[in-house]
């Protein structure tokens, strides 16, 4: 996404946890706690990924969008598929988009990355750069998938 900026990837936090579960220092049952509406949200706006659920390794990973910001009103907190963030991203300002992966085989479910969406990166500029660079080599392989499929929804 264009004006994607201030991305937070939180693949470390999850390699910790899973380090934790391995060492049996939490339980399945501590991480697998999926709601019934961050379930709902998955199932009814989820982003279907490739995937594996690093839990009970049968079902793929579900990525569902959050989105928060001033200016979404009462729409702040929902789920919104990743089609619809594009056309937001031209409407709004600036709104905060927070990532989950769920699997609805488990209820695992973990951050994976949160970031700025808006038209104020259009306009911006000046700062865009250096951010970009930083995170850049870490996140181009977790965004790839979902960009590739974001065209593919265009078609
Ligand atoms: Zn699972």
């Amino acid at each position: 996404m264009r004006t994607q900026r201030q991305v937070v990837d939180y693949s470390l936090q999850k390699r910790a946890v899973l380090r934790e579960l391995l060492a049996g220092r939490v339980g399945t049952y501590d991480v697998c706690d999926a709601s019934p509406y961050l379930k709902n949200a998955a199932r009814f706006h989820g982003e279907p990924t490739d995937e594996r659920c690093p839990i009970c390794r049968s079902e793929n990973l579900i990525h569902v969008h959050y989105i928060y910001g001033d200016e979404l009103k009462q729409s702040a907190g929902q789920a919104r598929t990743l089609a619809e963030l594009p056309v937001l991203a031209m409407t709004l300002r600036e709104f905060q988009v927070f990532v989950v992966e769920v699997c609805l085989g488990c209820d695992w479910n973990h951050l994976v990355e949160q970031f700025l969406l808006g038209r104020d990166g259009l306009t911006g500029g000046g700062e865009g750069g250096p951010d970009q660079d930083a995170v850049g080599g870490g996140n181009a392989a977790a965004t790839a998938p979902a960009t590739r499929r974001r065209r593919e929804a265009q078609r």
